[in-house]
């Protein structure tokens, strides 16, 4: 075994008989031979024997080889890495939220019913929908509950031959994953040379096999799709619903809302928009909202508030179904509604504008040597395809390397798909001017390395804590136990 410290597994750092902590023998503890013998090992398991200051220093060691919005800028396009204000934290963290059992009764926890009533309330309000559940866990938890939401409905009116779901090339991929899970046959509709969707080849799609039509607004290119309310109207003619990807509301925060669009069903990421720590997968929440009417095919439970002022869950019976635990991840809704909270109407209405204003800026500093397919205002995030100048045989991914040498998290690469060295980059609202201009420097100066010492830029990074992960080696052969990796 090779490694150095920084490196090793805690099992490298076993030595047999060395203990952190060990469980006093107070005659409390239920003795082994009390168990029936059917639960006993056979053999004692094969745990690390480490000290406490080992384990302390090993996991403090790894924590500071990572990147996180804490630790850096983190401009990653379709993700909304916002920095996530530390009150929310505390909040979420509250011993009278954290220490909640899902099944106590509601009259003992009516606070916390009260916080998801309120989030629902806030979040029918910025998305201009009549009702939002909060059970789903992800966006594409979100999209798979709007969409069985959309199925639910076509049902009830006994309208059986919809089976299709229009989708832009555009789409992030969750979107045909999630409709092909909702047992749903995904028709792709192509986007026009300026980013935006190609209606006239929507409307020859749209028939009475159609459920509904997906759209991204702003669009994954960061560019907003001024014609939805053509599509919608198209859309709801053909009797087909319309569904939001909420997933880049950032740009739109109360400034224009989905309903107001002619959307009908609707997810957030409060992972992304509303400010939660995300990254590594999860935990993460991906509420789903609807316009009147369709508020009984929501997943049960749901919140109700009564008449005399207390809380209580219902469940409908032309509901979807059930499609989590109970409420959800309810300490990413809390973190939400504090920030929702903290930050109030005005301070919520000034987050799109500062969004969209970081973006073009970031943009335009760099478009004489980045390539800018899509040349127009963009939203929160935009797209470039690669280094203007393609001589040098510098890659997107040669770009994405080196800029962690200078300390900044890569953006998005390669998605979309729309281009072939696609570079896409979302600074969001909480990034400062200097902080944006330092990344606009690093970004020119790769650029210029690119042509002067472009081993350089290819070679990297040079500077991480692991340099060149083979990562074809480590999809096609992964080695995901340390007993493998001794056995060897
Ligand atoms: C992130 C994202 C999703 C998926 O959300 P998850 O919470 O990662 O499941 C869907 N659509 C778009 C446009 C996204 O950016």
């Amino acid at each position: 075994m090779n490694r150095d410290f920084y490196h090793s597994l805690i099992f490298d750092l076993s030595r047999p008989g060395r203990r952190a902590y060990a469980i006093p023998t107070n005659g409390c503890t239920p003795s082994i031979a009390e168990l029936p013998p059917q639960l006993m090992r056979e053999s004692a398991p094969q745990l690390p024997e480490v000290d406490e200051p080992t384990i302390v220093r090993h996991y403090t060691n790894l924590s500071t080889n990572n990147f996180g919005v804490d630790s850096g800028f983190y401009p990653l396009g379709s993700c909304t890495m916002k920095y996530n204000p530390k009150i929310n934290e505390e909040i979420a963290s509250l011993p009278s939220m954290a220490s909640l059992h899902p099944y106590q009764p509601d009259s003992t926890v009516q606070g916390a019913l009260e916080a998801y009533w309120n989030l629902n309330r806030a979040l029918s309000e910025i998305g201009g929908m009549s009702e939002f559940t909060l059970n789903p866990f992800a966006g594409a938890h979100g999209e798979l509950t709007g969409l069985m939401v959309i199925r639910a409905y076509h049902d009830s009116r006994g309208d059986a031959k919809r089976t299709k779901v229009i989708v832009p090339d555009s789409a992030h991929g969750t979107n045909p994953a999630s409709a092909a899970v909702a047992g749903l046959k995904v028709v792709e509709v192509k986007s026009l040379p300026d980013g935006t969707v190609d209606v006239e080849a929507l409307r020859g799609l749209l028939d009475d096999s159609v459920a509904a039509v997906m759209m991204t607004n702003p669009n994954t290119a960061g560019i907003f799709e001024h014609n939805i309310p053509e599509i919608a109207r198209m859309a709801h003619e053909a009797g087909a619903l319309m569904y939001y990807d909420g997933a880049n509301l950032n740009p739109m925060l109360g400034i224009s809302r989905p309903g107001d669009m002619g959307f009908d069903v609707m997810h957030i990421n409060l992972h992304k928009t509303f400010s939660t720590p995300h990254g590594g997968g999860g935990p993460g929440s991906g509420p789903v909202g609807v316009r009147a009417g369709l508020e009984q095919f929501l997943p049960n439970p749901r919140v109700v508030r009564n008449d005399d002022g207390t809380f209580s869950l219902t469940r409908s019976d032309d509901s979807l179904g059930s499609v989590s635990a109970t409420l959800g991840n309810f300490a990413v809704q809390l973190r939400a509604l504090s920030y929702i909270l903290s930050l109030g109407n005005d301070g919520l209405m000034m987050a799109g504008p500062l969004a969209t204003l970081n973006a073009n800026y970031i943009k335009e500093s760099l478009r004489d040597l980045y390539c800018l397919p899509i040349d127009r205002v963009c939203k929160h995030e935009f797209v470039f395809d690669g280094l203007a100048d393609k001589s040098t045989g510098v890659t997107t991914l040669n770009v994405a390397k080196r800029l962690l040498d200078h300390g900044f998290h890569a953006p998005t690469i390669y998605f979309p798909l729309l281009f072939h060295e696609s570079l896409m980059i979302e600074p969001t609202e909480t990034e400062s001017i200097d902080t944006l201009d330092r990344f606009i420097d690093v970004m020119r100066s790769i650029a210029e390395e690119a042509k002067s010492n472009p081993d350089m830029v290819k070679e990297a990074p040079h500077r991480t804590p692991v340099r060149h992960p083979d990562d074809t080696a480590a999809a096609l052969n992964p080695v995901v136990t340390y007993f493998e990796l001794t056995n060897d």
